[in-house]
């Protein structure tokens, strides 16, 4: 790192004391966008990146709820609109007792880049709430959702903020959410995306993350004439993300051999085809059960701890934020892995991209790699203004071009001589069009 990177990251840190996830976001970004700025004079003395770094706005509530035995909670609410010079805020809500404002701001920095990438007018944003909906009844999560919404509802809107689901944020909690901002507001609006079929959704935008993940894959294997056929397929997270990202891996040829949850993983050698995963989606999405019930059903190994042990050809990090160290990056070259692409947000630790990047592997970062999910949601956006809805052919085949777009986006700034460096390619396509935005706003 050169001195006026790290001097960077130090005024970064200095302001933003304890917020560890927060200044490592911060800091792979800069390690390429400094060079690129000293390159580039039309995007010197503007303080781009200082103005970047600071979100445009950060909010934290009360979010006060009542439990079945009739006791009263509290939890706080957060909503991060970090950037809008491309558009209004677009970013998830999160549930998650691990939630805090480093981890929301590092996911909303995220964002600005991964909306960028997309193609689409959207800006960046990140929300949610420390409130844990594990073990907690239908009633509960209704309850939950209705006091958040009671004060999300006073700054979002479909021209001003759109928030969508994340960790422990689906369907259902969208529902409850939407209901509750129809009824404050009297207004059937698209200020959610992840919306029910019936009632504004689109078409693949449950699918989108997952099988976005694995067209970006596909796309950087298709650059060594490679693909999915017939490679061993490990996946981390059994959530939305990792779901359809194995549906999708399946579909395409390959075997997917694992899948898991905060609790552990499961190793199936024999893959886990429709039928099993049918099996995973009830346990993970209706029974709300944990990862270790798919050992005993189907005779296979269940342990603690994260998957990357198991040799595989492709690895899909889809469960949580550094959940792949330098140790188990080592450990799936040494077992012969070919290509890493991140469903989840800044799953792998800086030094195990590093490694990957030094060891010439594929590596995608969640920015370029799971942007499918936000660009489906743009889709989504979209279909509720011109009050039409796309077939499931129409979207997918969206997905797949957008998907191609940002891959090619990543090859255009990314490309040094015979290897592709798709953080750095990343990286520098979604700022360019962030700043340009910036510039032409001026200060503000
Ligand atoms: P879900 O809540 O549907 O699933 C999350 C999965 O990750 C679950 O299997 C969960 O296990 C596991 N998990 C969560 N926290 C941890 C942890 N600390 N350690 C190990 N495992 C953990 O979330 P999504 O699938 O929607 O999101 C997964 C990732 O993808 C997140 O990083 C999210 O930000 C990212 N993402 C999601 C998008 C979307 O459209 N949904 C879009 C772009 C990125 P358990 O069941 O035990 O909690």
């Amino acid at each position: 790192m050169t001195q006026n990177i790290k001097d960077f990251v130090k005024k970064v840190a200095i302001k933003n004391p304890g917020e560890v996830e927060f200044i490592q976001a911060v800091q792979e970004v800069a390690e390429n966008i400094i060079p690129f700025i000293d390159k580039n004079e039309k995007y010197q003395n503007k303080m781009l990146l200082e103005r970047m770094v600071e979100p445009e706005r950060v909010l934290i509530f009360r979010v006060p709820w009542v439990d079945d035995r009739g006791e009263t909670n509290v939890n706080r609410g957060y909503r991060v609109e970090f950037n809008s010079a491309i558009g209004p805020y677009k970013g998830g809500l999160r549930f998650h007792p691990s939630v805090n404002l480093s981890i929301l701001k590092f996911l909303g920095f995220e964002q600005v880049f991964k909306n960028s990438l997309t193609t689409l007018p959207m800006g960046g944003g990140k929300g949610g709430s420390d409130f844990n909906p594990k073990a907690k009844s239908d009633n509960e999560i209704m309850n939950f959702c209705q006091s958040f919404m009671l004060e999300l509802s006073k700054h979002i809107g479909p021209n001003t903020d759109v928030p969508a689901g994340d960790i422990g944020v689906g369907a259902r909690e969208i529902g409850y959410m939407f209901g509750q901002y129809k009824r404050i507001r009297n207004e059937f609006t698209g200020v959610l995306t992840g919306k029910g079929i019936n009632w504004g959704g689109s078409l693949i935008r449950p699918e989108a993350t997952g099988y976005g993940n694995v067209y970006f894959a596909q796309n950087m294997l298709e650059v060594h004439q490679e693909s999915f056929s017939g490679k061993t397929v490990v996946i981390s997270g059994s959530g939305n993300v990792a779901q359809y990202a194995c549906e999708k891996a399946t579909e395409l040829g390959a075997k997917v051999v694992a899948l898991s949850d905060s609790s552990g993983y499961i190793y199936d050698p024999a893959g886990i085809d429709s039928q099993k995963l049918k099996y995973v989606m009830h346990l993970k999405n209706v029974k709300r059960g944990r990862i270790s019930e798919y050992a005993k059903e189907y005779n296979c190994v269940f342990k603690k701890g994260t998957p990357w042990v198991i040799a595989c050809d492709i690895a899909l990090p889809c469960a949580t934020q550094n959940e792949l160290n330098l140790d188990d990056a080592q450990t799936l070259v040494s077992n012969g892995c070919i290509c890493v692409s991140e469903g989840a947000n800044m799953p792998t630790t800086p030094d195990a991209i590093e490694f990957f990047i030094n060891e010439k592997i594929l590596f995608a970062p969640g920015k370029a790699s799971n942007a499918g999910g936000v660009a489906t949601s743009g889709l989504e956006m979209s279909q509720n203004s011109l009050r039409i809805n796309w077939t499931r052919e129409e979207v997918d085949s969206k997905l797949k071009e957008i998907m191609k777009n940002i891959h090619s986006s990543c090859v255009r700034y990314g490309k040094d001589k015979d290897f592709i460096n798709y953080v750095k390619g990343a990286n520098i396509a979604g700022f360019v069009k962030v700043a340009d935005a910036m510039l032409d706003q001026g200060i503000v």
